[in-house]
């Protein structure tokens, strides 16, 4: 079991980090992030809490219990929920957790999975609401996209944010897993935003931050006649290097 307020410490630093106006990723109330404490519970963003300059008091801790059974729950009206999430806050009364609160649940079971950093990047969310996304998506352009963020994002088509999203992107990181056998660092959510799955906090702000400068570099590509796509013996290589395999680690990847 982790120390729950050492776990805190750590969230608040990559919410910071995640929140800075510099690196343009979310303003207000954009975002959430969550950090697994021990089997039964984690830390989520607060409802209404903004990540940008967020203190431990914009977090609360919840129980994964009540929230999982939402998963299969039939009924998933707004009351249903907000009875849920009242039941699963384990600090002050009145407290509520983010409404991605559930995707947080499903994705801080995976296995090395510790923290999560959801958000709305500007340059990347110009991919994802184009019409053009799904042509993108399997191609990498550089080697460092892949050290960082993998051979590819998981794919999530538009849902509904809260519950149906939850359900959405558990389908799609299984079928994920099945074709890569591995579990990814990034989910796209199309016209929504990114989602970085992490060991450590630093690896999640690792993705994050080199998820923009990917589709930064992928916007002005299409000034200079569209993009040049690594070729997939390239990419599988990059995967296997040692060489890159240790910078990895040193990233604060756990492989
Ligand atoms: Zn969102």
């Amino acid at each position: 079991m982790s120390d729950p307020a050492e776990v805190l410490e750590q969230l608040v630093a990559m919410s910071q980090k995640l929140g800075d106006p510099t690196a343009d990723c979310v303003i207000l109330g954009e975002g959430n992030t969550s950090a697994i404490i021990d089997e039964e519970s984690f830390w989520v963003k607060a409802s209404g809490a903004e990540l940008p300059g967020i203190s431990a008091d914009g977090f609360v801790r919840v129980r994964f219990a009540p929230i999982l059974r939402l998963f299969e729950a039939e009924d998933i009206s707004d009351e249903t929920v907000e009875r849920v999430l009242a039941e699963a806050c384990m600090g002050k009364e009145g407290e509520r957790p983010s409404t991605e609160v559930l995707m947080h649940a499903l994705l801080l079971q995976l296995d090395e999975v510790n923290f999560v950093g959801h958000t709305h990047p500007t340059a990347l969310n110009a991919i994802l609401c184009s019409q053009r996304v799904e042509e993108v998506l399997l191609g990498r352009l550089f080697p460092d996209e892949i050290v960082c963020c993998g051979v590819a994002p998981a794919w999530v088509p538009y849902t509904d944010p809260g519950v149906p999203l939850a359900r959405r992107v558990a389908t799609s990181v299984q079928e994920y897993m099945i074709k890569y056998r591995r579990r990814p660092w990034a989910i796209w959510i199309q016209n929504h935003g990114l989602v970085a799955v992490a060991a450590s906090a630093e690896e999640a702000v690792n993705v994050t931050a080199m998820s923009v400068k990917a589709a930064r570099i992928l916007l002005g590509t299409y000034l200079m006649g569209g993009p040049n796509f690594l070729a997939e013996a390239h990419v599988r290589r990059l995967t296997t290097r040692p060489d890159e395999v240790y910078r990895q680690k040193k990233l604060g990847f756990e492989l």
